[in-house]
């Protein structure tokens, strides 16, 4: 059926990242749009998304496909972070289940430049068993959720930098930082260095907001142990947020 063009379009964000913030900022006044934006709760004070904005799980699949009838959604974007691979997932079916139309907003990857030391690995265990085989000071920027595979190299000690209060088990030896990005690459640099930091353990997120540890690590020739991002499912898929508005607009005129 062809909707009125008075009739909003609604839009579920999936979010979680800075550009689902710059979306929903983008789209909440426009009354062409009706938005909700979506987080799953992990932070308890989260950086709130202009517009209506749902907090928690929808309860898998199921309670997607719910959540979609239930607000009439029309088109969902999927603009959480490259490593949410299970809300990833759980989008694409219940979309398709639903015949909704999936948008997804995936930020480029980082890639290595001359200067660079990666070692690329394929999980978060890999990411443990070689950091603590390649040095003794590392620096752990991996979030706080997936720390346990490094609790079991006691002899190494840890910087480990998140939002908040990582869950345990945590390393034995350690120090914790509780802040949030964007980072100045200097001081990156002068953090390396202040705590002789000899490994940094990343995922490779992409993005602006925390490439300076990269950056630094590069200056310094530390060597950084990189997390590859995890399959996503097969979906239609741009790679910046002036793409997804440009795609939303001409979703918008031929519906
Ligand atoms: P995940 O493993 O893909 O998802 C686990 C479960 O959390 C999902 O099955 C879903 O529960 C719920 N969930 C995840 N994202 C949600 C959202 N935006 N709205 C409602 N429910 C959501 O996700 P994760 O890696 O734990 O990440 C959680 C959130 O943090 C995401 O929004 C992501 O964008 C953000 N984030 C993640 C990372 C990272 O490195 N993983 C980094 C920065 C930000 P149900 O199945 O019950 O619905």
């Amino acid at each position: 059926m062809r909707l009125s063009p008075a009739t909003p379009c609604r839009i579920l964000i999936l979010g979680g990242t800075s550009e689902a913030m710059e979306l929903a900022a983008h789209l909440s006044g426009n009354r062409e749009f009706g938005v909700i934006s979506s987080l799953a709760g992990r932070t308890a004070q989260p950086r709130l998304p202009a517009g209506e904005v749902r907090i928690g799980s929808f309860g898998g699949v199921q309670g997607l496909i719910d959540f979609l009838s239930a607000n009439a959604i029309d088109l969902v974007v999927d603009a959480s972070h490259p490593f949410a691979a299970r809300i990833s997932s759980n989008a694409a079916k219940a979309c398709q289940l639903s015949n909704v139309t999936l948008l997804v907003l995936e930020r480029p990857q980082w890639s290595p430049v001359a200067g660079d030391r990666w070692y690329e690995v394929q999980d978060m265990g890999s990411a443990a068993s070689l950091s603590a085989e390649l040095g003794r000071r590392l620096f752990l920027t991996v979030g706080r959720q997936d720390l346990a595979q490094f609790a079991a190299f006691p002899r190494v000690w840890f910087l480990i930098r998140s939002i908040e209060m990582p869950d345990p088990p945590l390393p034995l030896q350690h120090e914790i930082l509780l802040r949030r990005g964007p980072f100045d690459p200097r001081e990156e640099m002068t953090l390396l260095q202040e705590h002789r930091i000899d490994v940094l353990v990343s995922k490779n997120s992409g993005g602006s907001a925390t490439y300076s540890k990269i950056v630094a690590a590069r200056e310094l020739g530390i060597p950084v142990v990189l997390v590859k991002r995890p399959l996503q499912p097969v979906a239609c898929c741009v790679s910046s947020t002036s793409d997804v508005l440009a795609w939303i607009s001409n979703f918008k005129s031929t519906r």
